[in-house]
């Protein structure tokens, strides 16, 4: 298990190296019927202590609440401003720069951070010496695996549930895993009345085909090809991290 920085003792975390740091940020938000309301933190989390533990570096706590307008008619969801939302992960990346961090990963799980991510990156680097890396794990990361396994993915659906099966099968009720294909706009529209038809049921896709054994393999390589990513990068900003 690589270190979490909120169970380390104040006397643990005097010798801890601290240089790399890992973000996990996700959201409450309603996903289908069938997986957790904190689907995206749980997979966010996963990765990062998966990654964590074959580079080095500690995990700060999680970010449990997110932006998330498009599923804010779904009971179960909590919508973040994107200003305060950006302010405050921007204030996060600051103190683990105080706090002696050179790099930090952040690994989102959740499409509605993404912009606000990208932003309090950008002002934590411009004022701190900081290096920050942004990633939407089930985007950027494995597209290949992805392709091949999954026909029906989406929100919720056959590749998140999968993911989340591998997770902690515990927490996916499949017996109400369900299947919705809605009509995509062909341009990207900002919209209540879009989102309401797009987001109906909080699930796109068919979460029926997923597969514990499909969430393994997706899940395996996403955290390969981030941690040799990551000894990409940080030797192009002279960091040491475990090979
Ligand atoms: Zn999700």
């Amino acid at each position: 298990m690589p270190n979490r920085l909120w169970e380390t003792t104040g006397r643990d975390v005097d010798r801890l190296d601290l240089s790399i740091m890992f973000l996990p940020v996700g959201a409450m938000e309603r996903h289908g019927r069938h997986l957790p309301l904190g689907t995206d933190t749980y997979t966010a989390l996963y990765i990062a202590e998966k990654v964590a533990e074959k580079v080095g570096g500690v995990v700060l706590p999680p970010i449990w609440y997110g932006v998330c307008m498009g599923m804010r008619g779904h009971r179960g969801t909590f919508d973040i401003g994107q200003e305060p939302f950006a302010h405050y992960v921007r204030d996060v990346l600051v103190e683990a720069w105080r706090n002696g961090a050179k790099l930090v990963v952040i690994v989102n799980g959740h499409g509605g951070n993404t912009q606000a991510l990208h932003y309090a990156a950008k002002e934590a680097a411009l004022h701190t010496d900081l290096a920050v890396v942004v990633v939407d794990w089930w985007r950027d990361l494995g597209a290949e695996v992805r392709t091949r396994l999954f026909e029906k993915p989406g929100h919720a659906g056959e590749d998140e549930t999968s993911a989340m099966l591998a997770i902690d099968e515990n927490l996916v009720d499949m017996s109400s895993a369900e299947s919705y294909e809605p009509h995509r706009p062909p341009l990207r529209v900002y919209s209540k009345k879009m989102d309401a038809d797009l987001y109906r049921y909080a699930l796109t896709g068919d979460a029926s085909r997923a597969s514990r054994e499909k969430g393994e393999e997706w899940l395996e390589a996403i955290v390969l090809e981030l941690a040799e990513k990551l000894h990409r990068v940080a030797e192009t900003l002279n960091i040491f991290i475990h090979h």
